[in-house]
């Protein structure tokens, strides 16, 4: 069984053509939403590796979403509320995304991208900003590194229809696809800070550079963050590459499928 998922892994990973061409697309589920809570705590070790503390990219945000602040002034814990409230606060989170204008990337945004997937869930993937497709549909990762991301899951079992939430650092997109200005991503972190809070996740995935520098508030090179496991409040996180960057450079393939053996491992233990 284990092997057959890997074997798959590596098979899709080496499947980048046929996707490409194949056009490879899923349904969508609805957006969900979120509440506030945490700062980032210490943990031990998923696998026998090395396991760092990820701190928090924006610390002002960060101690807002600490002091479970969020802006509809609930401050109440997200795990007191059950399911069917946190759903609801979601929706909320996802209107007030919609409607935010607290930085400038809400002049050239088409739609805004709050999130999207189930509450609960094994994994909670973040990127760092909607590209060009997610812009027009309002959809996190559903272009074609959005399609490769959704293999990567699938090999290990994950999905956005099932057991995964995929959220961004920034909401609404930066023109050209230039990374987030800090300013930019510290006026969008307490919303995934009410994300996080809100849909529970067991494990964070970060995928980029950007995403997995601000959640592990280090500033290093993703190929030096990744390959172990951090703790983001008390949650595991591993980081990996971004999807659009191994469809760019296949040599990252190889240790993305170190890494997702990594998440798999920790889901599994
Ligand atoms: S990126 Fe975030 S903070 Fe900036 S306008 Fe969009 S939702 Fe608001």
């Amino acid at each position: 069984m284990k092997m057959q998922a890997e074997d798959r892994l590596w098979e899709l990973l080496n499947d980048i053509d046929d996707y490409l061409e194949g056009g490879f697309r899923r349904p969508h589920a609805s957006p969900v939403r979120l509440p506030v809570s945490s700062a980032a705590a210490p943990s031990a070790n998923s696998r026998g590796g090395s396991v760092e503390t990820a701190r928090g990219p924006s610390p002002a945000a960060a101690e807002v979403a600490a002091a479970g602040e969020t802006e509809a002034g609930a401050p109440e814990a997200a795990e007191l509320l059950d399911p069917a409230e946190r759903k609801r606060r979601l929706s909320e989170l996802a209107a007030r995304v919609t409607a935010c204008t607290h930085c400038k990337l809400h002049k050239t945004r088409r739609k805004a991208v709050p999130g999207m997937g189930v509450i609960d869930p094994l994994v909670m993937v973040i990127g760092e900003g909607p590209g060009a497709d997610e812009d027009a549909s309002g959809l996190p990762f559903v272009g074609r590194a959005g399609q490769y991301l959704d293999k990567w899951l699938e090999a290990i079992d994950l999905s956005r229809h099932k057991n995964a939430y995929i959220a961004n650092i920034v909401k609404c997109r930066p023109p050209n696809n230039r990374d987030p200005e800090p300013a930019e991503s510290e006026a969008c972190f307490p919303y995934l800070m009410e994300q996080i809070a809100l849909v529970r996740p067991k494990t964070i995935l970060t995928v980029g550079r950007v995403a997995s520098q601000i959640l592990i508030g280090r500033f290093d090179s993703i190929g030096s963050l990744r390959g172990r496991v951090y703790q983001f409040s008390g949650i595991p996180l591993v980081p990996t590459y971004h999807p659009s960057g191994v469809l760019r450079n296949p040599g990252y393939r190889r240790p993305v499928w170190e890494d997702m053996k990594l998440l798999r491992s920790i889901l599994t233990r």
